[in-house]
């Protein structure tokens, strides 16, 4: 199942001047729009009133960006009563008809985010502080995930898939939903990774609880009624706003949820996990996809020009707020000087600001709160590290930190991952690169991992001996493209399987054999 190049969201090119010129005037009726996020089932049994939450901006405090109304615990035992009804109504319709059905509302959907793309990069601006390249690959990634899941619907959930068997006997393997799933997504990835659980929940045939993170239940609200406008019926998916500790503390408790996908901390999901199997009743699935301690190892044959920009965009693309993002930088010491010489050169050139400008390299953080924890980190590396480089030129009015690199001796100073525009330097020696590898291992982490050298034989050996799900060869080591780099880490770094990968759709999925004596 390979998606052909024609299937991918065409996306647009910010390097072209009509491109981007089109791109800004179709932005500028939703520059002062204000969004609304309900819990979006409207049964009679909802009666816990909770007031409207203004939503602010992360980088412009009198903007206003919607109104939002967190769903009540009290509600949630409806809101999975409703999801349950719809499974088993849908489950029942036959096979070929409710598959194709699920096709149809998945390539719908993807057209309708398509053509609401003006109004879904806005959202993403100003909700979620994402730069206008980001917010575009965004909704390009959410279009991806749609259409790729959708190719999924063929193999073995219309038509059973028939095995072999003696004369006599018809074997047949079927895949269908597992029932309710529960999906919670995070801020950094408001869309595509909110829509990437959903899509594959809904092709693989199950109901879907959508809790999209708190900062950005907007993009989350708008999203779902696209969903609804492709003909997703409201039973179906179901999105619920609210406070993760408390919403997803129940949710996870409730034994009628068939299985969780999250994406978030290590923490929260060792938190969802120690839920899941202390409650009673069936045994959940669990899908977490977590963060990661990610390093990038640069030898003396790599390219310093090329090894800067990839620096650039690995560690301060996104503001560091991604899974992905690179946290520490490995330079081989006869190189290390001039890299870090010319890294400090290329920081003083990002542009930090407004990320609705289409000249900003790095927005903001998403809250206050982020920029605070983050800020205790740098205070701690003032005293245990040497500062590289570091950004001056920050607006003063928002969530913005400036970029910044110290060097550090050892990744195993890193207690956690810091998620941010913060870059450590760790220089080694040429010998030490098995203890580098067994450094970076022992952080238990294991998401991305970059390696800059000419040397076949020491990427070779980098990329057989770390332990992570996502390694990248002589580039930058974010932004894994649908179908093309399928995305997910090992140990710390979460479960499996891999978000935009072959094997995603079928955990969503219950296997049944029918075995048939002719
Ligand atoms: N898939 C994204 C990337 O490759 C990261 C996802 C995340 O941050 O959760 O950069």
């Amino acid at each position: 199942n390979i998606l052909a190049p024609r299937q991918y969201s065409a996306g647009l090119n910010l390097n072209n001047r009509d491109e981007t010129d089109s791109l800004l005037a179709g932005l500028e009726r939703w520059k002062s729009h204000q969004w609304q996020a309900r819990p979006q089932v409207r049964i009679s049994s909802l009666t816990t009133y909770q007031p409207d939450i203004v939503v602010g901006c992360p980088f412009s405090a009198h903007d206003k960006v919607g109104l939002v109304q967190w769903a009540h615990p009290d509600d949630v035992y409806a809101i999975i009563d409703t999801a349950q009804r719809a499974f088993t109504h849908w489950n029942n319709e036959p096979r070929p008809a409710f598959a194709a059905q699920r096709k149809t509302w998945l390539l719908t959907l993807a057209d309708l985010l398509e053509t609401h793309r003006h109004e879904l990069v806005m959202l993403c601006v100003r909700e979620a502080g994402k730069t206008l390249q980001d917010a575009v690959d965004e909704i390009r990634e959410a279009v991806d995930f749609c259409r790729y899941y959708s190719g999924f619907i063929d193999e073995g959930f219309a038509e059973p898939i028939a095995l072999p068997g003696p004369t006599g006997e018809l074997n047949q393997l079927h895949y269908e939903g597992r029932g309710v799933w529960f999906c919670i997504s995070p801020w950094n990835f408001p869309l595509a990774i909110f829509i990437g659980q959903i899509s594959a929940a809904l092709a693989a045939g199950n109901a879907v609880i959508a809790k999209p993170a708190e900062a950005t239940s907007l993009i989350a609200a708008r999203a779902v009624e696209l969903a609804y406008a492709a003909g997703v019926p409201q039973e179906l998916l179901q999105c619920v706003p609210g406070s993760g500790p408390i919403l997803g503390d129940v949710f996870c408790n409730d034994a009628r949820i068939a299985g969780v996908a999250f994406t978030g901390s290590h923490k929260t999901a060792h938190k969802i996990a120690m839920d899941l199997a202390h409650r009673r009743g069936p045994i959940a699935t669990f899908i977490a996809e977590t963060g990661g301690q990610n390093a990038m190892i640069v030898d003396s044959t790599a390219l310093p020009e090329q090894v800067v920009k990839d620096v650039l965009r690995s560690a301060f693309g996104s503001a560091g707020q991604r899974c992905s993002a690179l946290r520490a930088l490995y330079l081989q010491s006869d190189i290390a000087d001039e890299v870090i010489r010319l890294l400090r050169g290329a920081m003083n050139e990002l542009v930090v600001g407004n990320p609705g400008d289409v000249s900003t390299d790095v927005g903001p953080l998403i809250s206050m709160q982020a920029k605070n924890s983050l800020l205790a980190h740098i205070r701690h590396l003032k005293s245990h590290g040497k500062v590289l480089a570091q950004v001056d030129n920050v607006p003063e009015e928002g969530f913005f930190l400036a970029p910044v690199a110290y060097e550090i001796a050892s990744i195993s100073e890193l207690d956690d991952e810091h998620f941010g525009p913060i870059l450590h330097v760790i220089r080694y020696q040429n010998t030490d690169l098995p203890k580098v590898i067994e450094d970076i291992n022992n952080t238990g982490f294991g998401l991305t991992l970059s390696v800059h050298s000419r040397n076949p034989e020491v990427s070779g050996f980098i990329a057989r001996t770390a332990r992570v799900g996502n390694v990248y060869i002589n580039r930058d080591q974010i932004g894994a493209v649908v179908g093309v780099q399928p995305f997910g880490g090992l140990g710390r770094s979460g479960t499996g399987p891999k978000a935009g990968g072959p094997d995603y759709v079928k955990r969503f999925a219950c296997e049944r054999t029918v075995s048939v004596n002719t």
